[in-house]
């Protein structure tokens, strides 16, 4: 019976939180925190039924000393940050000051450059490993089950792994002309950025959504996948010995690159600071203020996701190829924790990455990747808990 404080009230706080409660033998108590106090309560004022104890408080988790005495109040055995990127280090820190376990599903990212990369949260792994704490980064989807599907791969099917190719297709249509579904001004980074692939020990960049190819997704059909660099790829290129070269691949249909370029060539997709009558503000930040809440695509999301990993490589020297993946039906996702599945398939996982650290199945002191733990367990409690995930041997490749 455990204490969780869940710090961030957006769309995935909110599946983190049905979660926990619907896990009631593991989550007996937690707090949701955040920003803007009248959004913790909203998520608490529509829960079902639960022996889980909720409460909630205001907290601007960019202020570390905030967060310690939250902490030192509330006395969590962990902390699941579900806030945005900027926040991780301060929250981190509050964690070694107080000796509490961490978790997070995005790498940190300071405000004024995207960078997409762990070396700041890797720098931790000491301080971690001194206080005898456990860090877990990147537990959502893509981060999180989809190293945990390379490891599982790794684990039980492959001598050697020499290619990942990582696909995210989302065939949920909203209704909105545009919109996206989680945070827009970290999803807009993500996707205006550089692509980057690594082969053979080197990173290949690219101009951004420069490679497009086309991928027949299982119960979703042929979709246009773009190369993206993301997080994961970093920490899979260490922690996935041998492998050779990982791409990750995002489906994006016509009408979004043509909205998304069009703000591009306008400016508005910048985190330069402009001033306007005479207020700096950052163009990003003030169209994520215009564009609809991801959280509010709810009920309007029809459609699947499909995000899983493709996987080539030897066995006993003989070519293998696989495919693991999930498949997240919006409508259902909605119908049972009142979220679309974009933020369901990242708050299942960080709920399950707590449990793990909680039942002291993947409780190690430092900071690590989720590849780096036995994939098993929680495999398993992917199937428990609502992304069940298929297998199929020699699948369709991306095309080269
Ligand atoms: P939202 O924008 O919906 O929610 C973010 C929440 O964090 C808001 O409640 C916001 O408060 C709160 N917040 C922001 N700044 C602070 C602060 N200084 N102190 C306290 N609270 C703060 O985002 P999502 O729920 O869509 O995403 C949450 C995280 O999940 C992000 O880091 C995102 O990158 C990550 N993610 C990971 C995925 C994966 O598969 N690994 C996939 C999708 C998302 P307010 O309401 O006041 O702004």
């Amino acid at each position: 019976m455990a204490k969780a404080l869940i710090i961030g009230a957006g769309g995935v706080s909110s599946v983190v939180v049905n979660k926990c409660c619907q896990t009631p033998d593991v989550f007996h108590e937690i707090c949701i925190a955040s920003r803007t106090v009248a959004k913790c309560e909203a998520i608490k004022n529509k829960l079902p039924k639960t022996s889980t104890k909720v409460s909630t408080a205001f907290l601007d988790a960019d202020n570390s000393q905030m967060v310690i005495d939250l902490i030192e109040s509330f006395k969590p055995d962990i902390v699941i940050n579900v806030a945005l990127p900027y926040q991780d280090l301060t929250i981190m820190d509050a964690c070694l000051a107080t000796g509490v376990d961490y978790l997070d599903t995005a790498n940190y990212e300071p405000t004024d450059t995207a960078k997409f990369e762990y070396s700041w949260q890797w720098a931790y792994r000491d301080r971690f490993k001194n206080a005898g704490i456990t860090a877990l980064l990147g537990s959502g989807f893509d981060p999180g089950v989809t190293g945990v599907f390379c490891a599982y791969a790794q684990k039980h099917y492959f001598d050697e792994i020499h290619s990942i190719d990582i696909l995210d297709a989302n065939a949920g249509d909203h209704g909105y002309p545009f919109a996206t579904n989680f945070n827009p001004e970290i999803n807009i980074r993500e996707i205006t950025a550089n692509g980057r692939y690594f082969e053979n020990g080197n990173w290949i960049e690219t101009d951004p959504l420069a490679i497009k190819k086309v991928y027949d997704f299982p119960q979703i059909g042929p979709k246009n996948i773009y190369l993206l660099y993301h997080e994961e790829l970093e920490s899979l290129a260490i922690n996935i010995k041998g492998v050779k070269r990982i791409r990750f691949w995002m489906t994006f249909s016509d009408n979004y690159i043509n909205h998304l370029r069009v703000l591009e060539n306008v400016g508005m997709t910048s985190i330069e600071p402009i001033t306007y009558e005479g207020k700096e503000i950052i163009p990003l930040q003030f169209l994520k203020a215009i564009l609809p809440d991801p959280a509010s695509l709810g009920p309007r999301t029809k459609g699947k996701t499909n995000i899983g990993c493709i996987i080539q490589g030897t066995k006993n020297g003989e070519p293998l190829s696989y495919y693991v993946y999930n498949v997240c039906d919006h409508q259902e996702c909605y119908a049972e924790v009142g979220s679309q599945a974009i933020s369901y398939t990242t708050g299942v996982p960080a709920m399950i990455g707590a449990m793990m650290i909680l039942k002291g199945i993947w409780k190690k002191a430092g900071v690590y990747n989720v590849e780096e733990f036995d994939p098993d367990p929680f495999m398993e409690a992917l199937n428990n808990c609502g992304l069940p995930w298929h297998e199929a041997f020699a699948p369709a490749l991306v095309e080269d």
